[in-house]
């Protein structure tokens, strides 16, 4: 066996120890005779893996006690409706589109209300985040939405905008658990787990509880409110039991390496390898300015579409996997989430800087 230094930008690396532990436990859960895709989600032993999970993330995040925790599915795109389905009370509310996740948000919430856009980084190829300090917020507006790291783009708000008293809505699916936040300071965050947590087909929506009502939109599916999963403690149907169980896994991980602070530093110190690599690089350059870049999704390109291609090739050939960028930009794109170990950085930059060298 041998793994890779897999950079893809979701599904992505996960810690190999979680992996190692999921493996142990697979066909006997800690004696209960089966793994934990075989059991019922009303039993005890998975009431107490989703409890546990729950809690750990609450402790990790510093979650207040008036938000909910819930574990959805249907992916971080069904979150675009979810939201004004749920929230646009006066059919109204402000987007700030600095990239295709968000544009893809803001065109969902046009079905349900008046969406406006009122910034956007689309003339530069959302190679920044825009000022936010002073946006033209609408009077009426439900809420303020934001993506606030761009997985495609690797740009990443440093500050949180300015949304005048609004409530803020952000996406938060490619930096999830990077660093700490001030959950008080949203009124729903969310993210796919498949980015920097867990396997594909979850969600988590940390949502403050006023929200959570049965004034929703007419003709809002009982799957899509809130309230329904809320009140079933994220079990009103089956949920993802697999994703809740490895989720649970990587938070205690998370603890262990000494939370999202800890992690936040870890975190900065592997991008600076890569960014200050291709700060110097005469043949590599990062595609985003210096004051938005992202510690997760980091792009580059050689400015030679053949170049990007072989790179990529080769890059794969040394056991560096999924650095083409995305299909819609080009080039190339490393993702390092948490899991993504130091070496891996290390190992990265050897490699482009032995590719420089062959290739001027
Ligand atoms: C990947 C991604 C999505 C879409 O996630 P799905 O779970 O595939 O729907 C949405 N927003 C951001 C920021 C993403 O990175």
């Amino acid at each position: 066996m041998s793994r890779v230094y897999n950079f893809s930008a979701g599904p992505a690396v996960l810690p190999e120890e979680v992996l190692r532990e999921a493996q142990e436990e697979m066909l006997d859960y800690r004696g209960c005779g089966m793994s934990v895709m075989e059991m019922s989600h009303r039993s005890a032993m998975f009431g107490e893996i989703i409890q546990e999970a729950e809690k750990d993330l609450r402790e990790l995040m510093n979650i207040p006690d008036n938000y909910k925790v819930l574990f959805l599915q249907g992916g971080a795109s069904l979150q675009f409706a979810m939201i004004p389905m749920n929230l646009m009370k006066n059919r109204v509310a402000d987007y700030i589109v600095t990239g295709q996740w968000a544009k893809k948000a803001w065109q969902e919430a046009q079905k349900y209300g008046k969406a406006n856009k009122i910034a956007s980084s689309e003339d530069k190829t959302f190679s920044y985040i825009p000022d936010c300090s002073d946006l033209p917020i609408s009077e009426d507006a439900d809420y303020v939405y934001i993506c606030e790291n761009n997985t495609i783009y690797g740009t990443k708000f440093r500050e949180l905008p300015n949304t005048k008293g609004k409530d803020l809505v952000a996406d938060v699916s490619s930096c999830f658990l990077s660093e700490p936040v001030d959950v008080s300071r949203y009124a729903v965050l969310y993210g796919g787990v498949q980015k920097n947590i867990g396997p594909a087909g979850m969600v988590i929506a940390i949502v403050r509880e006023d929200l959570i009502t049965d004034d929703v939109l007419p003709g809002t599916p009982t799957m899509m409110k809130y309230k329904t999963h809320a009140d079933a403690g994220s079990m009103y149907n089956t949920p993802n039991c697999w994703c809740i169980y490895i989720c649970g896994k990587v938070f205690k991980w998370l603890k262990k390496q000494g939370g999202l602070a800890a992690m936040k530093a870890y975190n900065e110190k592997k991008a600076k390898i890569l960014y200050d690599y291709l700060d110097e690089s005469r043949l590599f350059k990062g595609t985003v300015e210096k004051a938005s870049r992202s510690l997760m999704n980091v792009p580059f390109v050689t400015g030679n579409a053949d170049l990007d291609a072989k790179f990529v090739k080769e890059a794969k050939a040394a056991g560096l996997e999924n650095l083409k960028g995305h299909r819609t930009v080009g080039g190339m794109r490393a993702s390092i989430y948490n899991a993504m170990p130091i070496e891996g950085v290390e190992a990265l930059v050897d490699f482009m800087r032995k590719f420089e060298k062959e290739n001027l």
